[in-house]
């Protein structure tokens, strides 16, 4: 039986966290922390950064502390795989980790929780895709999650565009497993417009669009250009795995083509309660709470 608390961190308290690098930006701890309040939890969620070089010696040692659980966060999610005694088949079948469950040998086991959260978030929106044609655009990891998912939710088609060819290739051949239908374009294609005009659910998966400090320009970006988007149906769904800024110019956009809009918070914040359900056995998770904590903390 976990100890509940009610009031602050105290000399029980247990960790739960994220390891990064970098990490200080991550939502997660605001997201986690306000799911563990609102379930009595006597846990505290940290964002610990950790250079590559220290992860297989941080997470050792997290281990022989009362550490409840860890999600796995940029660049270390291929290197979990091999520190892990266990892995689940999801893992495997992705080649990442994104959540560590303490395993029964003092040791970890791995899984991923960024397919079943970015199902889950389509799924709270009871729209029915079976038989539709959806579109990734990225082949990067979190395409590969995305592709994942939807390959449960009965997609007639899936298609996915890539900017190089060679890119396109490699994640072809490594996703080539799938029940679905699988195919693939350079964003330079010029029957790219009929795809989108066909397309019941767009997904961008690359970080077009996204706000970077570093080049204040990269938040009025648009993926594949503004003018292929003219070819929008209504009805269909964008979803911008980005949730900074919150809305991207690219769901602004789809507004007044009628569209509905989902964005990058969604998934956060369902991956995150699948990955907290996993580590307190607790089914019912307040994920309103969380994605209400998540909105605030981007509002601000
Ligand atoms: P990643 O593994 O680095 O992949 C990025 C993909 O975007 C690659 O396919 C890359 O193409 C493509 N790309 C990058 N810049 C591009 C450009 N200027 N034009 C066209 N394509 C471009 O990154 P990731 O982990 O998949 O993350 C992608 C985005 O999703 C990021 O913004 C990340 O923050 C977001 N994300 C959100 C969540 C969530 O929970 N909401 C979870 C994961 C990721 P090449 O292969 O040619 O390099």
């Amino acid at each position: 039986m976990e100890q509940l608390i009610k009031g602050p961190i105290n000399g029980e308290t247990s960790l739960v966290g994220v390891l990064g690098c970098p990490v200080k930006h991550s939502l997660s701890p605001i997201i986690q922390n306000a799911a563990l309040k609102e379930l009595g939890l006597n846990w505290c969620y940290l964002a610990i950064p950790c250079k590559p070089q220290n992860f297989e010696l941080v997470i050792k040692a997290l281990r022989t502390i009362n550490c409840k659980g860890l999600n796995i966060t940029i660049p270390h999610k291929n290197i979990a795989l091999d520190v892990c005694d266990e892995l689940s088949s999801i893992a495997k079948q992705i080649g990442a980790v994104n959540t560590l469950i303490p395993s029964k040998r003092k040791n970890w086991f791995g899984t991923n929780t960024d397919i079943e959260g970015f199902r889950s978030s389509l799924l709270e929106r009871k729209i029915n895709y079976e038989g539709k044609n959806a579109i990734i655009i990225g082949t990067g990891g979190s395409a590969k999650a995305v592709l994942h998912g939807l390959d449960t939710l009965k997609f007639g088609k899936i298609t996915i565009v890539s900017r190089t060819k060679n890119s396109l290739k490699k994640f072809l051949i490594n996703n080539n497993n799938l029940c679905t239908e699988i195919d693939g374009l350079i964003q330079e294609d010029l029957t790219l417009e009929e795809y989108i005009k066909a397309a019941n659910l767009i997904v961008n998966a690359t970080p077009i669009g996204m706000e970077n400090k570093a080049n204040s320009k990269s938040s009025s970006e648009i993926p594949l250009g503004k003018s292929i988007w003219e070819n929008l149906q209504p009805g269909s769904t964008l979803y911008d795995l980005i949730y900074t800024p919150k809305p991207t110019k690219w769901l602004q956009l789809s507004r007044k083509y009628s569209c509905h809009q989902i964005d990058g918070l969604e998934m956060l914040v369902q991956q995150g309660a699948s990955s907290l359900r996993l580590w307190s056995g607790i089914e019912e998770i307040p994920i309103d709470i969380m994605r209400k904590a998540g909105q605030k903390a981007l509002l601000n």
